[in-house]
């Protein structure tokens, strides 16, 4: 037994993954992938099973004062699809398991469900089962998400090379504009008895925090196109965050140009008036639920005729590292805080 007591904050938070799961030796011949993508891969004989699972904690992951249990039902059920679109994978089925405090009746846990239904119709998965506890600390949801992919057809964090396009869906800092909207909005009400909460002109920060949507669209575009990227992630953490994984899971650097990242206006305009920067919003923001991939650079033209998708850089060998570059030509190397480098 060892005395020694090293603090999370030492390693980050995708270094105490690595240590947990670093001894843990693949026993079965049908495990294709366990712990360091967006979802385990299983091999299911003519096809791939994918599952993931995602955990969200009241007070960590949402605030019920302006998250409504409907739409946290809903997004609970993003989250996971998310992790499965990642892999180019169709989700097919889930389990919810919710911890429970005396604090919430049976509407609202049927308000969850309501939106976690909603979102079983508007992705096609079935509820398969879950489990159901007593919780002392608020509300705690864990979804696990199954799905499957051609074998052909599956995308690793892995798999992007030198010279490939780096291409993103939808835009990015959207969902953390709205969050600071929301948290602005929550102190205003606490010193004043009769709030109106300035929301108007923002409708669109609000619903990409509080009613995201997963990229099915874009994943089925690009089927669509014959297009199979080499790598791919969900954005969860912000733009730097996940562009670094995959960085460190193919062994390359990348260049990503700031001016190609795309901004919504409406985000733009929030970070003014915050007197924020809505660049940082989309590198370290998260909550955005796009896509991250990386293509050929042979597909340019293909991926170009492909609606609702950015190319923001392009790989490099690994030795140059991962850079940002301004808009005057300048270099910035890409940090994400969580992300410490590996020891
Ligand atoms: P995501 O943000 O895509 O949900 P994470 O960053 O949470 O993924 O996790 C990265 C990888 O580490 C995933 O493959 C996940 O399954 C695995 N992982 C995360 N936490 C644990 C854990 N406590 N035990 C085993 N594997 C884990
Ligand atoms: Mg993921």
């Amino acid at each position: 037994m060892q005395n020694k007591r090293t603090e999370i904050s030492e390693v980050g938070e995708f270094g105490l993954i690595r240590r947990l799961t670093d001894r843990f030796p693949i026993r079965n011949a049908s495990t294709v992938m366990g712990a360091g993508d967006d979802a385990a891969v299983i091999d299911a004989g003519d096809k791939y099973l994918l599952l993931t699972s995602d955990l969200l904690l009241e007070g960590i992951d949402f605030d019920l004062v302006y998250f409504p249990l409907k739409h946290l039902g809903y997004k609970a059920v993003v989250v996971g699809i998310n992790d499965i679109l990642a892999m180019n994978g169709t989700p097919e089925q889930l389990t919810v398991a919710i911890g429970v405090s005396a604090k919430f009746a049976i509407e609202d846990l049927e308000e969850l469900y309501s939106g976690i239904r909603s979102a079983c119709e508007d992705y096609k998965v079935d509820l398969v089962g879950g489990d159901t506890d007593s919780s002392v600390t608020g509300l705690t949801i864990a979804v696990s998400v199954v799905g499957s992919v051609e074998k052909e057809r599956i995308v690793y964090r892995s798999g992007a090379k030198e010279n490939d396009l780096v291409c993103i869906t939808g835009d990015l800092g959207a969902a953390y504009m709205g969050l600071h909207l929301l948290e602005r909005e929550k102190r205003a009400f606490a010193g004043n008895d009769n709030p109106q909460p300035q929301f108007e002109g923002y409708e669109y920060l609000l619903r990409r925090q509080l009613m995201p949507s997963a990229p099915t669209t874009a994943i089925a575009a690009l089927r669509t196109a014959g297009i199979v990227p080499t790598s791919m992630i969900d954005i969860s953490d912000g733009l730097a965050s996940d562009m670094l994984q995959i960085c460190r899971s193919s062994s390359c650097g990348v260049r990503i140009y700031l001016e190609r990242i795309p901004i919504a206006r409406e985000t733009h305009k929030m970070a003014d008036e915050l007197h924020a920067d809505p660049v940082v919003a989309a590198l370290n923001g998260g909550g955005d639920h796009e896509l991250l991939f990386t293509v050929p650079l042979a597909q340019q033209s293909r991926i170009a005729g492909v609606g609702g998708i950015d190319i923001i850089g392009h790989i490099t060998p690994a030795d140059t590292g991962a850079k940002l570059i301004t808009p005057d030509g300048s270099e910035i190397t890409l940090t994400a805080p969580g992300f410490v480098e590996r020891q």
